[in-house]
């Protein structure tokens, strides 16, 4: 279980997230959809703390971390949470030095000093169940979008994280290649991956989101299952929102 409570993340004056609670249970898939600057980057951010939240608690896994206005966490706090959480960027940000099974490899090896022979091992694996083990040696510059960014979901799952944060994991991609992510993270989704993705791509949010949270100016307008936020919306402005992307 992830459960998130009265987050608030400011940048100097401005509130950028508003009391956010959440409970994610574990083996879902929640989707964050909502209009541009709504927050749902910097809440992702603030789940795995490459941003540090104003106030507000964080419970992965069995850890908790709580934030209050003008103290600084101390590294533990953030290691422990972080490290039950792995990340997929919109543009991949693959290491551009390092193979395809470089990049799966690294986290294992250097962060959590796996012996490289077991540390291969995980990566070929990953890279098998995301269809790039016939990619392991490639450099990510010759791989096409989709293929750097499946290469980074395995990077991502490599240490088992608790959960998969994804940042608009299609949205730099054309339809094609966009395809093959939906099917790797449908896939992750099947298999039980805990997963919180903000996503512009209606496709993807409908085809493997359990939970959906419509975000707007840092406040949850509405959330609920997926089938009852597409197809009947509570709130008037998530009918609004779901009609302008379709
Ligand atoms: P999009 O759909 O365009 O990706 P989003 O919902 O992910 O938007 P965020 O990127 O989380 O939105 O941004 C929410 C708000 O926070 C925006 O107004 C943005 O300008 C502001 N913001 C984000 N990061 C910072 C920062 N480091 N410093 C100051 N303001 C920031
Ligand atoms: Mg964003």
């Amino acid at each position: 279980m992830i459960e998130l409570s009265h987050i608030e993340k400011r940048f100097g004056d401005n509130v950028i997230l508003k009391d956010i609670s959440l409970l994610i249970p574990e083996g879902t898939v929640t989707a964050l959809v909502g209009p541009s600057g709504g927050g749902k980057s910097t809440l992702l951010r603030c789940i795995n703390l490459l941003e540090i939240p104003t106030a507000g608690t964080i419970s992965i896994g069995g850890e908790t971390a709580t934030f209050l206005p003008g103290k600084k966490p101390t590294w533990q706090d953030i290691q422990k949470i972080r490290r039950q959480t792995g990340m997929v960027f919109q543009n991949f940000q693959l290491f551009p030095h390092q193979t395809a099974i470089g990049n799966v490899m690294e986290g294992l090896t250097t962060v959590l000093r796996w012996p490289q022979d077991k540390a291969r091992a995980r990566a070929v694996e990953l890279l098998t169940k995301v269809g790039m083990a016939h990619k392991m040696d490639a450099w990510p510059s010759t791989l096409s979008g989709g293929q750097q960014q499946r290469v980074a979901i395995a990077r991502a799952l490599a240490p088992s994280p608790r959960v998969l944060l994804c940042d608009e994991p299609t949205s730099a991609l054309d339809p094609e290649l966009a395809a093959e992510v939906v099917d790797v993270l449908g896939k992750l989704a099947n298999e039980g991956t805990t997963m919180v993705m903000a996503t512009h791509d209606l496709r993807l949010a409908s085809k493997i989101a359990n939970n959906v949270v419509f975000l707007e100016a840092g406040n949850i307008v509405e959330t609920g299952s997926s089938r009852s936020i597409f197809g009947s919306p509570a709130q008037e402005r998530t009918r609004q929102f779901i009609s302008t992307l379709n």
